[in-house]
């Protein structure tokens, strides 16, 4: 067991005893409410869909097709696996037109009745979860086939909120996140560390307030500047700036996050990584299982000097 943090694995092996699990990415060609005029324009300024889509989710196929695709794909590593299907492109519960929320449904059906799908993991913005959707994914809860929402709130400031874009406020995560827990839903919270205008005690307040939440876990990770965002041309224009964490200076940053987080909430990542091709900085290289060993010996070093000065 991880001595420092409650790893994604162990919530997992809460969520599904004796199982081994693995998120299957379903693009559902889901627009985004932030880009197509109904909450903004142009969308957060540092989003790029293609940098986090694995390339066997295509909107063109089906569900069940994504998922045999997805299976396919991880079929090596474990043969006994089981599968989460995860709805995370774009604003994956965004369905504008039509019965948005049936349509939702139906493909929530299609998935779990892939072979050896036990769950559903969803992305999406918290002010896009009706009520009527939350009451739909509890009564898929409440018959044993867990659902895990998981919510981009990315600082818990709403001057940063504006600057990037995001077209909702903290209040408006806090109100997915109750409401989530009302309907008896696992819930979780994507932060993002190193915003314009955050420095680090920004961040821990941040992490601070999502740990005063009913949430199960928090997903962090280093703002990454992807070539041709918005956010790519304002700071070659100097219309804003970023800190540039070094990689120690993250790890620092996540040792005190770490501290912060109760052992009640699970810890997924603390980096992501983007195809290098794409990636203008951070380029530490480091995948988020490096990352965190590196962190763990931070941590095991900093007990150790902390000890020897009693
Ligand atoms: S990050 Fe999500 S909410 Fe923001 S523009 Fe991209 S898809 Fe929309």
């Amino acid at each position: 067991m991880n001595p420092y943090y409650t790893e994604y694995s162990e919530y997992l092996q809460r969520l599904f005893p004796g199982q081994k699990v693995q998120k299957l990415s379903i693009n559902t060609a889901a627009g985004c409410p932030n880009r197509d005029g109904t909450i903004g324009t142009g969308g957060c300024i540092y989003c790029d869909n293609r940098s986090f889509t694995p390339a066997y989710c295509r909107p063109s196929l089906s569900v069940a097709m994504q998922i045999q695709r997805g299976k396919e794909f991880f079929i090596n590593k474990y043969q006994r696996m089981k599968y989460l299907a995860y709805f995370q492109s774009f604003t994956s519960t965004y369905l504008p037109t039509g019965n948005g929320v049936e349509k939702l449904l139906r493909m929530y059906a299609e998935a779990l009745s892939e072979k050896n799908v036990v769950g559903l993991v969803i992305g999406t913005r918290p002010d896009c979860v009706p009520d009527s959707l939350l009451s739909g994914l509890a009564s898929i809860n409440a018959s044993g086939t867990p659902v895990i929402m998981e919510y981009g709130a990315e600082s818990s400031h709403n001057r940063t909120l504006s600057l990037i874009n995001r077209g909702h406020t903290w209040q408006q995560v806090e109100d997915a996140v109750h409401r989530t827990n009302d309907a008896g839903i696992s819930c979780g919270l994507h932060l993002i560390a190193g915003l314009p205008g955050e420095d680090d005690e920004a961040v821990l307040q941040t992490v601070y307030r999502a740990c005063t939440l009913p949430v199960d876990s928090l997903k962090i990770h280093q703002l990454q500047v992807i070539r041709d965002t918005r956010l790519h041309r304002m700071l070659v224009a100097g219309e804003i700036k970023v800190k540039e964490y070094t990689l120690e200076e993250y790890v620092c940053l996540c040792a005190g996050i770490v501290k912060i987080v109760p052992r009640s909430i699970a810890i997924e990542r603390f980096v992501s990584q983007s195809p290098p091709q794409m990636v203008i900085s951070p380029r530490w290289g480091v995948k988020n299982y490096q990352f965190s060993a590196m962190l763990q010996k931070f941590l095991a070093s900093e007990n150790n000097r902390a000890f020897k000065s009693v």
